[in-house]
């Protein structure tokens, strides 16, 4: 990181644990306690459709609430120091934006939840807006442009990812100098596949994370630990060192 010019940074749930958002496939996570409908399901079933939106209601003011810790404040201090090409994130909770990132340096592979779209023509409607007619009684909000059904700004199971974000982040998997991995447990591809296409460009692989990965082993560097605390000391010992370069 020391000598890096271009820094893509991979993020996965893990990053937004300590935000007090559960991740997908840890302890507790999201994959043991929700059932996660198909895209097909929903589009077929208003019962499906039904409980999603309530249980969309409820999640609401939660993940509203959710302020960045001090991961996504590093990744941050990157970007201020002009090393950070882009941000590749599973994330669906806005809070690298949230933190200050430029959104353009985002790229949301799966998706967020701040917008919704209608089935047909992709109009789309913020979560607030959406929020508000649930609250008032709608249990199958439909697009009031086309009448068409109202759905996640999120990829479900069954969606095809964003193919213009997907190609972005193949792109800068290409073009960075040095790929931090942090909080996901690259089980499923593209995710998975990002740092390899890195490497093969030549870039330094660094993993950050709680538990095992399966792409361990080719890590330049693994740090098995917290996601917050270790990218906060990094930006601290980054700035020692580059201060010290210039004295030099
Ligand atoms: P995952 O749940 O499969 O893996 C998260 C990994 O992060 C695990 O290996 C876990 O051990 C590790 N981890 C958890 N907390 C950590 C911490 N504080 N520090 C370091 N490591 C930590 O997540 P994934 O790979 O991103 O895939 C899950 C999918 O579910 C994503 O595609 C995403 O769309 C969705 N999801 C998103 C959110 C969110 O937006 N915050 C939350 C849950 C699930």
């Amino acid at each position: 990181i020391r000598g890096a010019s271009s820094i893509a940074a991979l993020t996965g749930a893990g990053i937004s644990t300590e935000s007090g958002i559960p991740d997908y496939r840890g302890p507790g996570g999201l994959w043991e306690t929700r059932d996660l409908p198909t895209i097909s399901d929903y589009l077929e079933n208003i019962e499906t459709r039904r409980s999603y939106w309530q249980r969309r209601l409820a999640d609401y003011p939660g993940l509203a609430a959710r302020e960045p810790n001090a991961g996504h404040r590093a990744l941050m201090t990157l970007e201020e120091r002009g090393i950070l090409l882009a941000i590749i994130t599973q994330n669906i909770d806005g809070l690298h934006q949230k933190a200050g990132n430029t959104p353009a340096r985002v790229l949301e592979l799966h998706g967020n939840v701040r917008e919704l779209r209608c089935v047909d023509n992709g109009h789309i409607w913020t979560a607030e807006y959406v929020r508000d007619r649930l609250v008032a009684g709608e249990d199958d909000p439909r697009c009031e442009i086309c009448g068409s059904i109202l759905r996640t700004g999120t990829v479900l199971f069954g969606d095809p990812l964003p193919q213009q974000t997907l190609q972005a982040a193949v792109r800068v998997s290409q073009l960075c100098d040095v790929m931090l991995v942090v909080g996901s447990s690259l089980v499923v591809n593209p995710a998975a596949r990002l740092p390899r296409i890195a490497r093969e460009h030549g870039a330094s692989l660094i993993v950050i994370n709680r538990t095992p990965t399966p792409l361990d082993a080719e890590a330049d560097v693994l740090i098995e630990g917290e996601a917050g605390p270790t990218l906060a000391s990094i930006v601290t010992r980054l700035d020692a060192v580059r201060s010290e370069d210039q004295r030099l």
